[in-house]
């Protein structure tokens, strides 16, 4: 089974998509990595979704890709005793830290470090900054508010202080506990949320080992005044426009994807762009001209994946969300200006890379007038076949690798179709064990052209040394 296209998408589960027949029907709607978001659900939901997709993968053949979102220091109110309440401007609403039944009048907000920083006159946004509260009085277990900017408000909503410092880090005790669960599970990536420095990565990258790849999530202001050395940290990143919009206009939210996109492209990062890309798709079976518009300007900008989360966890539609992804993504990719578009915005190696470098630049400039039915690529870290899909060639590149948990992780890659294959530990098999796979997975005919670059000896991560042209 392989899918027609080069940018991948993401799906995050919920209670909409959690049966095992949904979630084939997904995957078979063309998602490449699945979702488990830790700020909703209990551990038993996300272990049953992990049972769930392993089964799929066995029964499918195809390495499915699983992404542990952390929940990160993102603060939500508690709960609603008899469901959402309204809140109208004007009107007084009570925040409380200790166990509250929330009502029309006053939720729990179960987080001491807000009440701590909190002043008067200090803003609130609730709901993706839906709702806009405005701090009266105060003190360490409540604060009194005026609604400023009402609107229906439910349970676990989250809540913004854009012009308040808060001294929390990224890795929240609820954050540790899910990590150690998540790793249990086998994940194949973890995200971060909220992260502010480069140490915030290093630490979690300390805890995780190579246990997971880590996906960085860019929703914070501060982490986008410190980009480069961030994304350089990152083993793949987030544009999480749902927060960064609320921490920062969403006006400037457009230029920052395309700088981190562009940046992710440079270092080889993979990037994902997340949040409302199709979101009236919650209520309705179509999505409207600007959300597919908004989808295919992340596709046009060469982005690894685009991403679905209330669409596909809570929505009434969440397959025809994926399959109206699917469907934009391959109408852009048809599209003869998108490769000229991609050509023109990809960075070039610059003198003084290494020999990987070099190899996959013959790869570039072979399979541009080559057009091989696919190109090769022998890796066991992963990281030949990331650096490949860097060069963002025409031909599908087809990475083979002996560890399941690498292919599992190539999921997300641009324009990877990942193989979990037998070791091959010398380079005398590696033409046919390349062209052989090439026509099993439906990429090659006989006759057709398959380049492929490896590094040999096999086994040793960082020397991709090798280019060859093989013939299916
Ligand atoms: P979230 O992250 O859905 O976990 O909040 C994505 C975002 O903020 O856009
Ligand atoms: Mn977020």
């Amino acid at each position: 089974m392989r899918r027609s296209r080069q940018a991948k998408i993401v799906a995050t589960l919920g209670p909409a998509s959690s049966d095992a027949a949904t979630i084939e029907r997904l995957f078979d709607a063309g998602v490449d990595v699945f979702r488990l978001n830790f700020s909703h659900g209990s551990h038993d939901d996300h272990a049953a979704r992990v049972r769930i997709l392993r089964e799929l993968e066995r029964a499918k053949g195809r390495p499915v890709g699983i992404l542990a979102d952390l929940q990160g220091p993102k603060l939500r109110v508690g709960t609603f005793a008899g469901g959402p309440v309204q809140l109208q401007p004007g009107q007084a609403f009570r925040l409380v830290l200790g166990e509250v039944a929330g009502d029309a009048t006053q939720v729990r907000l179960p987080h001491p470090e807000i009440f701590a920083a909190l002043q008067p006159g200090a803003h609130l946004l609730l709901d993706d900054g839906r709702i806009e509260l405005r701090v009266l009085g105060c003190d360490a277990g409540q604060a009194d508010c005026e609604v400023v900017v009402g609107g229906m408000l439910s349970e676990r909503k989250g809540v913004n202080l854009p012009g308040t410092l808060l001294p929390i880090s990224a890795l929240t005790a609820k954050d540790r506990a899910d990590l150690d669960f998540a790793l249990g599970l086998g994940v194949d990536w973890v995200a971060l949320s909220f992260v502010q420095r480069p140490d915030d990565v290093a630490e979690a990258r300390a805890l995780i080992a190579n246990r997971a790849n880590i996906v960085v999530k860019l929703e914070k202001p501060q982490a986008i005044e410190q980009l480069e050395p961030i994304v350089e940290l990152a083993d793949a990143v987030m544009v999480a426009r749902g927060d960064l919009g609320v921490e920062l206009p969403a006006e400037r939210v457009p230029a920052i994807q395309k700088r981190i996109v562009r940046l992710c492209r440079r270092l080889g990062r993979p990037v994902i762009v997340a949040t409302q890309m199709l979101e009236s798709m919650v209520h309705s079976p179509v999505p409207t001209r600007a959300e597919a518009s908004d989808v295919a300007t992340a596709v046009y900008d060469g982005a690894d994946a685009v991403m679905l989360s209330a669409e596909s966890a809570s929505g009434r539609y969440p397959v025809q969300a994926v399959t109206m992804m699917d469907r934009i993504i391959r109408q852009v990719e048809s599209d003869p200006q998108y490769r000229q578009t991609i050509d023109d915005s990809h960075a070039a190696a610059r003198p003084g890379g290494d020999v990987t470098e070099a190899v996959c630049c013959a790869m570039r400039r072979a399979s541009a007038l080559l057009e091989p039915a696919a190109i090769a690529c022998f890796t066991s870290s992963g990281h030949t076949s990331l650096r490949a899909a860097r060069e963002r060639p025409k031909s599908p590149v087809l990475s083979l690798t002996p560890s399941l948990q690498v292919a599992r992780r190539l999921s997300l890659v641009w324009g990877v179709h990942s193989v979990h294959t037998v070791d091959v530990d010398d380079g005398e098999h590696l033409a046919e064990v390349a062209t052989d796979t090439a026509r099993r997975e439906g990429f090659a005919q006989p006759g057709q052209a398959v380049l492929i670059i490896a590094g040999l000896p096999f086994g040793s991560p960082g020397t991709t040394n090798l280019m060859r042209i093989g013939v299916a």
